[in-house]
């Protein structure tokens, strides 16, 4: 193998997991991030390794309850006012992307990476040992009696896909997670499905071992590409080749190598619980709140809601009251959380990822834009990402997630 000097720019799951397999193919990898490894999307989310989640938000139902997301503060999508024309461009591809044939086509190609995504990380975690921040009692979904409709297309859509589902009565949800109220309608256990208990751990521990397989990291914030090298606020860098794997904020980068890639940030957050934790055994989505509630080591942590409202906006307090209200509609007697976090979910209006080589520069790659299933996709990703920086040949028909389709 060519001895490339490759640079990465984004610590977050993805760009950990592309290093990793780099470096282990020995490649000399120099992960570049304007922070510390692993604190955007990928330190607060719900920590759900989510190999079922074939369905994107692109679905048809999605047109009639638009109203609803622009006029009421409790719903679990929600378009910051501000932000709408902004918006807009974006919305009106995203739109055209919620048919039927189009839902079909994101499920299907979605299916293709998330059928690899645990056997991925077992390889990964043949190497790092995290046997104690992650649990396999797969993870329950449950719909309100609002929701069957969309349960019932879900169900048939993964059946048709061969997704493993097991479906539950209402007394085998309260069996399995008795402190839940029984709002619920339907239930389905994903078995094969994992949780993290501290995801910033376990990419903490990627990445440690990715600097013990000899590659570097350098904290710095990334404001120019060019062809052969890119300029950071502290220095410039040299490179052979480049990922840009840099979550939500990847579309600055993108722009300037004169691709226009609609990527947009679906604005998610999460509060604690303290010493609620015990309070459910394995991570439990309430589908129609969009709300997963996981136990992990901070405590029972309550994670969800999309709000498009761009980079730049604060948080807001209404869709932390959401999250916090929505919990204790699940959890009688939870106690005031005692943090809150807001994180980016970096979104493409088809609800596929990019993962493919730059239009123009065929040194430059990209990874990302895996909206709400980049923690689960984080190590397939990176072997992906491996194979195509080292031109290598394996068995997987990415094209669906080629940059190339918004030209
Ligand atoms: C509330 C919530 C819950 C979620 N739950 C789940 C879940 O249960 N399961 C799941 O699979 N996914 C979940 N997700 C989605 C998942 O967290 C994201 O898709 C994933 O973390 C994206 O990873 P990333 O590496 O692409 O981006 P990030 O983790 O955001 O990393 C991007 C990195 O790039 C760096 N960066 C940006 N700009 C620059 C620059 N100019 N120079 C240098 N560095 C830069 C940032 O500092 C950051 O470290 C959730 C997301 C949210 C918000």
């Amino acid at each position: 193998m060519k001895n490339y000097n490759i640079k990465i720019i984004g610590s977050g799951i993805i760009g950990v997991c592309s290093a990793y397999f780099l470096q282990k193919q020995g490649a000399q990898v120099t992960l570049i991030d304007q922070n510390e490894p692993g604190s955007g999307a990928s330190y607060g989310n719900a920590g759900s390794f989510s190999d079922y989640s074939v369905l994107g938000l692109n679905t048809p139902g999605i047109f009639l309850n638009i109203p609803y997301y622009l006029l009421s503060s409790n719903s679990p999508l929600s378009i910051k006012l501000n932000y709408i024309f902004k918006l807009m461009p974006w919305m009106m591809k995203f739109l055209s992307h919620c048919t039927n044939d189009k839902m079909l086509h994101t499920a299907k190609n979605m299916k293709i990476i998330l059928e690899q995504s645990i056997s991925s990380y077992e390889e990964i975690f043949s190497d790092v040992d995290v046997s104690d921040l992650y649990e396999k009692k797969g993870v329950l979904y449950l719909w309100g009696k609002n929701n069957i409709k969309s349960y019932e297309q879900g169900i048939e859509i993964r059946n048709q896909l061969g997704v493993k589902q097991k479906i539950l009565t209402k007394d085998e949800i309260k069996a399995l997670e008795p402190n839940i109220n029984p709002i619920y309608e339907k239930g389905v256990l994903y078995e094969s499905a994992m949780c993290a208990k501290n995801p910033k751990k376990i990419l903490q521990k990627i990445f440690d071992k990715f600097l013990e397989l000899g590659g570097t990291f350098v904290n710095d914030e990334i404001s120019e590409i060019k062809d052969q090298s890119i300029l950071g606020k502290k220095s410039h860098y040299e490179y052979d080749k480049l990922i840009i794997s840099a979550g939500a904020f990847s579309k600055k980068m993108t722009d300037q190598l004169g691709e226009k890639i609609p990527l947009e940030t679906e604005r998610g957050y999460h509060v604690h619980f303290k010493n609620c934790e015990h309070l459910v055994s394995r991570g439990v989505c309430f589908a129609d709140s969009g709300l997963y509630l996981t136990p992990m080591e901070q405590g029972l942590r309550a994670a969800g809601t999309v709000e498009l409202g761009g980079l730049n906006n604060p948080p807001s307090q209404k869709r932390i009251d959401y999250v916090i209200h929505q919990a204790k509609l699940l959890i009688n007697n939870l106690p005031e959380p005692y943090d809150s976090w807001m994180g980016f979910r970096p979104t493409l209006p088809d609800f596929l990822p990019v993962i493919g080589k730059s239009k123009h520069y065929e040194n430059i790659s990209y990874a990302f834009g895996h909206n709400h299933l980049g923690w689960t996709l984080g190590a397939v990703t990176g072997k992906l990402m491996r194979d195509l920086v080292l031109d290598k040949k394996n068995n997987y028909d990415i094209s669906a997630f080629s940059p190339l389709r918004f030209s």
